[in-house]
């Protein structure tokens, strides 16, 4: 990460990576003034969530005009795209919480608002270079259909998803598969997501096949979506304290990414007090966060539960963070990450000044929840508040609600709509979810969809054979 030779935002872009392959930060955040903070604030009230998100992703972008920029945003954040106008609207809860609604967007998940902006720059970069690119990836649910919606229709882009076979709730299946267009390839892979994504490995591993056929990846690693999902947390902050007084986030977390980037929102001087990191049952990162201890898990100890997008057993953006923590010495971050790690399994920091500071400094607390509480969380916002939380929003609502005491207004980060979690709405309440309208008749839909066994070389075919056509 540190000492990089400078690079466009452009080609980190493509690449997803940093030249040297490995996860990339800038020098330095950006830490804009007072009189930028308050000119944001007019762009959101005045131009919407459009133009505060141009003012912010400028502040990442070296290498495209701003006029462009700004085009490029208002195609990605507007109200045929997203179900409401505000993009991110916020709500409070009758016990004081806030919900930050990050699901209004095509698949009803918060990844949408990153993948959105992401297929617009793919877009525009590829057509300034005259370039195509075909995006492989395997999604346990929520990563694969937000790229497939926000990719469709974009010139230059096509998508290979891997999915494994009956495996993702009955409304992620529906989503995904009923999208009718040549440049969007479901494969439902016999397995489990750990199976997909080796097969996606194995593909990116054979460095030939993959120059030849332009292959491309927009895992929750790619930095621009960690930059365009910085926005959120500035606009979620200027939308629940509009006198700029402090806030703090619970946030819903899987692989580091979204928290990622509500740390990078609070380096460049919003005024997080606490970042409260929420985890299930696999708890890798909140045990981390309590011991200063991070073991990652083996895959058989990682357990499917209710809330299945947080189900990891190693955090791909966690690196990030501790980068940060270590202030930036890259020499101690490579050898916790490429020495300690693959050969103990774990690494310490409990001893250490930089976890003792970890709260002061950073803002970190966290803590994680259960199913039996996930269902409690779901059940009391439904009975107070007429208000249906899916259940890895649940999770953020259980733990922010063991740290509510201070008067910091606490928003809780809402990752995803109960419709794609019907099962779990139904134990915990009795009831189906409401199906927003633009789902409407989703699931009787015809199904398109290509099967495939664990077999790298029928996925090879599949790929060369959908190219070269
Ligand atoms: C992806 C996802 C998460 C986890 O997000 P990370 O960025 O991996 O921490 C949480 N909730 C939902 C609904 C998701 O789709």
């Amino acid at each position: 990460m540190a000492g990089e030779p400078p690079v466009g935002f452009s080609d980190i872009l493509l690449e997803g990576l940093a030249p040297d392959g490995g996860l990339y930060l800038p020098d330095s955040y950006p830490r804009p003034d007072a009189a930028w903070f308050a000119e944001g604030r007019r762009l959101l009230a005045d131009g919407g969530y459009a133009a505060l998100a141009h003012a912010v992703l400028s502040l990442f972008t070296d290498d495209i005009p701003g006029d462009d920029l700004r085009a490029l945003c208002g195609r990605a954040y507007n109200d045929r795209v997203f179900a409401t106008p505000d993009i991110v609207p916020v709500s409070r809860l009758r016990d004081g919480l806030w919900l930050a609604h990050l699901s209004d967007g095509p698949t009803a998940a918060f990844k949408d608002l990153a993948m959105q902006m992401l297929g617009q720059l793919f877009e525009y970069e590829l057509g300034r270079r005259g370039a195509s690119l075909n995006i492989l990836g395997a999604t346990s649910g929520d990563t694969g259909s937000a790229a497939e919606y926000a990719m469709l229709g974009r010139r230059g882009v096509r998508v290979f998803m891997l999915t494994p076979a009956g495996r993702m709730t009955p409304f992620q299946q529906a989503q995904m598969f009923t999208l009718d267009d040549p440049a969007i390839v479901n494969v439902a892979v016999d397995g489990v997501f750990d199976d997909c994504q080796d097969l996606v490995k194995e593909v990116f591993c054979d460095l030939d096949f993959k120059a030849r056929y332009h292959l491309g990846a927009v895992n929750s690693i790619n930095w621009a979506r960690l930059a365009a999902q910085v926005v959120y947390y500035v606009a979620a902050w200027m939308r629940v304290a509009p006198d700029g007084g402090p806030v703090s986030f619970c946030v819903p977390t899987g692989n580091f990414g979204n928290i990622c980037a509500a740390h990078i929102a609070r380096e460049m001087g919003v005024p997080i007090d606490r970042l409260v990191l929420a985890t299930n049952e696999n708890n890798v990162l909140d045990e981390f966060f309590r011991t200063g201890i991070y073991r990652v898990r083996d895959t058989d100890e990682t357990v499917a539960t209710s809330s299945p997008s947080m189900d990891i057993s190693k955090a791909s953006n966690f690196e990030r963070f501790i980068f940060d923590l270590l202030g930036r010495d890259g020499a101690r971050v490579r050898e916790l990450f490429g020495e300690e790690l693959p050969s103990r399994g774990f690494f310490d920091l409990s001893g250490t000044d930089e976890f003792a500071s970890i709260r002061q400094r950073f803002g970190f607390v966290s803590g994680s929840s259960t199913h039996a509480d996930r269902l409690a969380a779901i059940a009391s916002v439904w009975e107070s508040d007429g208000v249906m939380i899916d259940p890895h929003t649940a999770d953020g609502v259980t733990v922010a609600r063991r740290d509510l005491a201070d008067g910091v207004p606490m928003i809780v980060t809402e990752t995803a709509l109960p419709v794609k979690f019907e099962a779990t709405i139904r134990e915990a309440i009795g009831r189906a979810p409401e199906t927003p309208p633009r789902f409407a008749g989703l699931e009787g839909r015809p199904r398109h969809v290509v099967s495939l066994g664990r077999d790298v070389g029928a996925l090879k075919a599949l790929i060369a054979g959908t190219v070269d056509n």
